[in-house]
């Protein structure tokens, strides 16, 4: 018999920033604690073929999955809460469907025909959107879209959907639209007309939204869910307050609360499953609401003024802080303001540095400066990607003597090149997907500071960068204190630094923030964090 997988669509109306991502993944935490097997698909109406060309002040994070495709920050939620990998097919771009539609055509694959929006770019989506059921096998697919309904951009996909339906039957998709239910102070009323008006552009592009999920600073009476149901021709049961929370973390209990996993189940016409499993789940929010301490935690970078643009790491300090029962209080810190006369003001009181990836000079000296102040004053450190490149600069520098040291990356004339670029970027030329990506092993040298953390020898890691530690002074690091403790197997790339004599001094080259989970701390962030609480006391 074939697998039938049923569909679910996420919309957005009457603002972006709603929460579709964070309602999308508390949605398939549920069907998963129920024992479904879900996955969580991103669609993004830009053209860029993926994210990975973006400036973080454009869209925040952009997060990297075990494959190695680059990807919108929600992907990185979709994991967090459902502790499931995802692949290249769960985030897709305009780009990405035009591109594959023009070589396609280049190809001659149309035959002839007019390439047109209708049908060829909407088959291509539809594609995309059952390539997660039929290869994958999964029970639910949950596909948000992204944008706000009436967006030009995301006509397409919404055009698309609306097929997919139709050609799907009944019972085999749900629609879900998120909206805002704004509260008016001055009359002390919440407004449902921006629903109204937003669920009329679906119906005027053919789609009668099933559970429209209201997003709201107060609770909504029956009266107004009631209004809403009969004006937006949907049963009560199908709206679903989404009431603002403390923690991201809260919205799959809003959830359950609400009874969206089951109104959805209903409406696909499956079982309700097992008893929720959410043990692990709860014992996370419960560490997280009632820490036991406080700790204060730098994060340096040069993209601060965009607390998205660093998401992952700042989920994976949560999701550590938690697991050690403190609250960490994470500042951060841009490096540009980091120099001699600022080390003490900026960075004097913090327990524990986490120096941030990034690209090009911005910044790097600032970096460069908050390295140097933790390792002599023996802060617990955290070197991610750049972070690391930057903890071997400063090594270079100060503690070897190699006044000039740098990475060519920032100056290419440099007479000490400690990082350097990968032999294997050498040549190209073309920016979009041509780092180093994904998961790569690394082997963990044993009584270091990542062994103690990860438990085991061997690593998988995830990556995004071009240029590597160069082996070449290997030696003369390692005389002098600094270590390495990973290392790929295949290549000898080096992937963790530290100094051995320093209390937790962990540089990594790639990034652990994107294996970091609700119910999987990541080692190194829990190992760093605890580590700052013993610097504490
Ligand atoms: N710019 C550095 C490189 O490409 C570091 C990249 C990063 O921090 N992700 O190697």
């Amino acid at each position: 018999m074939p697998h039938n997988t049923k569909y679910v669509f996420v919309t957005g109306g009457v603002t972006s920033s709603l929460g579709k991502g964070i309602i999308s993944a508390s949605l398939a935490k549920l069907l998963q604690s129920r024992g479904y097997s879900v996955t969580i698909q991103k669609l993004d109406p830009y053209i860029n073929v993926d994210p990975g060309t973006l400036n973080p002040y454009e869209h925040g994070e952009c997060y990297v999955t075990e494959d190695g495709a680059e990807t919108d920050l929600d992907l990185g939620h979709y994991e967090r809460f459902i502790n499931l990998p995802t692949t290249q097919a769960n985030n897709v771009t305009t780009g990405r469907i035009y591109q594959s539609v023009i070589n396609k055509e280049r190809k001659g694959e149309y035959l002839g025909k007019t390439v047109q929006v209708i049908p060829h770019i909407t088959d291509e989506i539809k594609g995309r959107i059952k390539l997660l059921g039929t290869k994958h096998k999964y029970d639910v697919v949950i596909t948000e879209i992204g944008g706000t309904v009436g967006d030009i951009e995301s006509l397409p996909y919404i055009e698309s959907v609306r097929q997919l339906r139709w050609e799907l039957g009944p019972t085999n998709s749900v629609f879900i639209h998120l909206t805002l239910v704004p509260y008016l102070a001055a009359s002390g009323e919440l407004k449902t007309k921006p629903t109204q008006h937003s669920v009329k552009v679906l119906l005027e592009n053919g789609i009668q939204p099933d559970v429209l999920v209201l997003r709201t600073e107060k609770t909504l009476n029956e009266e107004l869910r009631r209004k809403v149901a009969l004006f937006c021709n949907v049963d009560s049961e199908s709206v679903v307050e989404s009431i603002d929370v403390k923690t991201i973390y809260e919205v799959p209990l809003l959830m359950l609360k609400e009874k969206l996993d089951l109104t959805v189940l209903k409406k696909l016409n499956l079982p309700v499953g097992n008893e929720p499993d959410l043990d692990s789940w709860n014992q996370f929010i419960a560490k997280l609401k009632n820490p036991k301490k406080t700790i204060k935690i730098g994060l340096v970078g040069k993209y601060v003024e965009l607390p998205d643009a660093y998401k992952s790491i700042v989920e994976s300090i949560i999701h550590a802080g938690a697991s050690n029962e403190c609250k960490v209080d994470l500042i951060t810190i841009h490096s540009e303001t980091i120099c001699d006369s600022t080390l003490e003001e900026k960075l004097g009181d913090l327990k524990g540095i986490i120096v941030a990836p990034g690209f090009g000079h911005r910044g790097v000296e600032g970096k460069i400066n908050a390295v140097k102040y933790a390792r002599e004053k023996g802060i617990p450190f955290l070197g991610i990607c750049l972070g690391m490149q930057c903890a071997v600069i400063e090594f270079a520098r100060n503690v070897l003597g190699l006044s000039d040291a740098n990475s060519t990356e920032m100056v290419r004339s440099t007479q000490n090149p400690v990082i350097d670029l990968m032999e294997s970027q050498k040549g190209i030329i073309d920016k979009g997907g041509t780092m180093r990506l994904g998961a790569y092993l690394c082997v963990v040298k044993k009584g270091s500071k990542a062994a103690q953390a990860y438990h085991k020898p061997e690593i998988q890691e995830r990556h995004r960068h071009r240029y590597e530690f160069n082996n070449a002074f290997l030696d003369q690091f390692e005389k002098a204190g600094m270590v390495a403790t990973g290392t790929n197997p295949e290549t000898g790339l080096v992937e963790i630094m530290e100094i051995a004599k320093h209390p937790w001094f962990v540089g990594v080259q790639f990034h652990p923030e994107y294996k970091s989970s609700v119910v999987n701390p990541h080692p190194l962030f829990v190992n760093f964090v605890k580590a700052a609480l013993d610097f504490n006391k």
